[in-house]
C-alpha cells in the first residue's frame, strides 16, 4: 500500500461486529485515518487494535485541512476516510476531499459496509426498485413543509435521516402533505439494542410515536412510499384542466373548498386537487 491511495471506509452504524474484514486491514495498513471525530473514531480503533495518525476533518475544516490532506497524498501517503458510523459522505463530510482527488488523478478506493440509508430500506418491506434519499428534513417547519410539497407527487420511495427530537414534527408534517394514509416505515436504532422498525400509514405511525415517548428516542430513518397513480386520481390528461380550474378557484376560495368542487366537477379524489392546490400556491407558510 505505498501508492497514494484515499480509502473511503464504511464504519458500523451501532454493532461493531458489522465491521468489515478489509475494512480492518486497511486501516491497519494505512498511513494517516482522517476522521469526523477523532475521539469518536479513536475508541472504535483502539477496539479494532488499530493504532495510526488520526486527523480531524469535518464540516467546520474541510478546506483547511482536506489541502493538508491531499498534500499527503501527493507526497505519497495513503490515507483511510472514516465518519462517525456508516459510509462517508452520505450525510457525512468527505465530498470535498473525494471531489479533489478525483480531479488531481489521485486513486480513491471504497471499502463499502454500512449505511443507515440502506440497512432502512432493506427491511423497510416499502418498494426499493426506486428510491430518492433526501439526506435530514430541514430544521425549520416552513422549508421542511416546502420540501415535502415539492416530493409529494414523487412515485420514488423518499428516505430521509431525521434526529430524535424532531420525529414527532416531521412525521406530523409528512402526514398533513403527504395524506394519513400513504404507506410509511421508521427505522430506529438499527442493529442497535433497541432497534425497531414501525411500519403503517402516516396516519399509524403519527399515533404510535406520539404516544411512546421511547420511540421518539435514538437514531432514525424515516422513509414514505411514493405516489402511487392510483393516489392521484386525476387522469394525466386531465391535469392540465385541473390545474386551470383550480388556478381560477384558488383566487376565491381556501384551498379545501377548492379542492372539493374541482373534484365534484372533473371527478377524482377531493385530496388529490388538494395537495395540487397546495403545489399551486406554492406557499407552505401558509398553513403554519
Ligand atoms: N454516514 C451515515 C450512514 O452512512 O448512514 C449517516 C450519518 S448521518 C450524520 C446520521 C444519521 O443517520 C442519523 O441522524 C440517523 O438519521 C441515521 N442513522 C445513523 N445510524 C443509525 C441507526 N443505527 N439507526 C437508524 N438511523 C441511523
Amino acid at each position: 500500500m505505498h501508492e497514494a491511495t484515499l480509502y473511503v471506509v464504511a464504519t458500523p452504524i451501532g454493532n461493531l461486529r458489522d465491521i468489515s474484514e478489509r475494512a480492518i486491514e486497511v486501516l491497519g495498513r494505512v498511513d494517516v485515518i482522517a476522521a469526523e471525530d477523532t475521539r469518536h473514531s479513536g475508541q472504535l480503533l483502539h477496539k479494532l487494535g488499530v493504532s495510526k495518525p488520526m486527523f480531524s476533518y469535518h464540516e467546520h475544516n474541510e478546506q483547511g485541512r482536506g489541502r493538508q490532506l491531499v498534500e499527503k497524498l501527493q507526497a505519497g501517503q495513503s490515507i483511510a476516510l472514516i465518519s462517525d458510523a456508516g459510509t462517508p459522505l452520505i450525510s457525512d463530510p468527505g465530498y470535498q476531499l473525494v471531489r479533489t482527488c478525483r480531479l488531481r488523478g489521485i486513486p480513491v478506493v471504497s471499502v463499502p459496509g454500512p449505511s443507515a440509508l440502506i440497512a432502512a430500506l432493506s427491511v423497510s418491506g416499502l418498494p426499493t426498485d426506486r428510491f430518492s434519499f433526501e439526506g435530514f428534513l430541514p430544521r425549520t417547519p416552513g422549508k421542511r413543509r416546502a420540501l415535502l410539497e415539492r416530493l409529494v407527487d414523487d412515485s420514488r420511495t423518499l428516505v430521509f435521516y431525521e434526529s430524535s427530537h424532531r420525529i414527532p414534527h416531521a412525521l406530523e408534517d409528512l402526514r398533513q402533505i403527504f395524506g394519513g394514509d400513504r404507506e410509511a416505515a421508521i427505522a430506529r436504532e438499527l442493529t442497535k439494542r433497541f432497534e425497531t422498525l414501525l411500519a403503517g400509514t402516516l396516519d399509524a405511525l403519527h399515533a404510535g410515536v406520539s404516544q411512546d415517548v421511547n420511540q421518539q428516542k435514538g437514531e432514525f430513518v424515516l422513509m414514505v412510499a411514493g405516489r402511487r397513480d392510483d393516489d392521484a386520481s386525476m387522469p394525466d390528461l386531465g391535469r392540465v384542466e385541473a390545474r386551470r380550474l383550480m388556478r381560477v378557484l384558488l383566487d376565491e376560495l381556501p384551498a379545501g373548498k377548492a379542492a372539493a368542487i374541482a373534484a365534484e366537477l372533473l371527478g377524482g379524489r377531493k385530496k388529490a386537487y388538494y395537495r395540487l392546490a397546495l403545489e399551486l400556491k406554492g406557499d407552505a407558510g401558509d398553513r403554519a
